[in-house]
């Protein structure tokens, strides 16, 4: 049967209401997908997408023109942004005060396909609550040399370190060449504290192999081995949101999975805008039930 989400969030009419400019307009290249595909594929994915999506503060990653050269990173309100996109004024990292935005209903999530917006990506945080975390993400970055099925194997091994705690791990594609361990967390701590303890779990898995596992930037000492970015849990940081495309040929998504399908998959890239819609309509979202996951973060 069919495993929609019981809450349709994108309804029939606003599937009518899609609307782009310069439909047939192809993205990266003469066999990329159209400016119309992408907008179906968000209308499409919408409904498993928008409950991790909605109401958090958003970058958007726009190509307008179709060409990979003139993509652009926005993370504030832009000229013709839709009325129903919240503008949401609060401090960046250094403290200065910003506008950033969100997309806080579906109206304007569909509405965001015609300003080229390819990737959305979010803070690990709800806009009721900037300060408290909800989200703290490891974002496995695998360096030159090693292979999917030894990003995998890092994965288990830290959702099984991660379990140990007590925590409710989730795991995503990146839509690159990484995996996300999302953890869900009880709004208690702050940025500073929330970004502090995903640290100290990254260095006690790094301890766990360090032939494998670094923990410090920079192209040299990731060689060979996966770097476990935690930085990600930084206040105004942001990571691909479940479900965004990427950027790229081929348009791969950022995919969550079952833990006990991850291991199956052997290439992610097929996991992409004209696959993915059809594959998760049996299989149902495999993050349904992360938010009544949240756990405390151990001290
Ligand atoms: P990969 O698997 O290839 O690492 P990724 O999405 O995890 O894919 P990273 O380079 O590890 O890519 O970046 C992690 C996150 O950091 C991104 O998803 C994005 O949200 C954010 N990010 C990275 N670079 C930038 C940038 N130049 N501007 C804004 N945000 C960025
Ligand atoms: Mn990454
Ligand atoms: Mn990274």
């Amino acid at each position: 049967g069919s495993q929609r989400p019981r809450k349709r969030l994108v309804t029939d009419a606003d599937l009518a209401s899609i609307w782009v400019t310069n439909p047939t307009r192809r993205l990266f290249g003469s066999n990329g997908p159209t400016k119309l595909d992408i907008a179906v594929y968000y209308a499409s994915v919408g409904d498993f997408m928008l409950p991790h999506l909605l109401s958090r503060p958003v970058s958007l990653f726009r190509c307008p023109t179709g060409k990979s050269a003139d993509c652009f990173f926005q993370r504030h309100p832009f000229t013709g942004m839709p009325e129903s996109i919240a503008r949401i004024e609060t401090a960046n990292s250094e403290g200065e005060k910003k506008t950033f935005i969100a997309v806080t209903d579906t109206k304007a999530y569909l509405a965001l396909a015609q300003f080229g917006a390819v990737e959305f990506h979010s803070w690990g945080t709800h806009i009721d609550h900037l300060d408290k975390p909800d989200r703290i993400i490891f974002d496995l970055d695998p360096g030159e040399g090693v292979a999917w099925r030894d990003v995998v194997n890092a994965a288990v091994h830290l959702r099984d370190e991660l379990q140990e705690m007590g925590l409710v791990p989730f795991v995503k594609t990146s839509g690159g060449k990484g995996v996300h361990i999302v953890v869900p967390t009880s709004r208690k701590l702050d940025w500073k504290a929330s970004h502090a303890t995903s640290g100290r779990i990254a260095e006690k898995l790094a301890a766990t192999g360090p032939d494998t596992f670094v923990t410090v930037m920079g192209a040299e000492n990731r060689k060979r081995r996966i770097f476990i970015d935690y930085f990600r849990n930084a206040r105004s940081a942001t990571a691909v949101a479940a479900y965004s495309l990427r950027a790229r040929t081929h348009l791969p998504a950022s995919t969550p999975i079952e833990w006990r399908d991850l291991e199956s998959i052997d290439s992610p890239q097929d996991l992409n805008y004209s696959t993915l819609p059809r594959l998760l309509t049996m299989s149902g979202d495999p993050w349904a039930a992360i938010n009544e996951s949240s756990r405390d973060l151990p001290a």
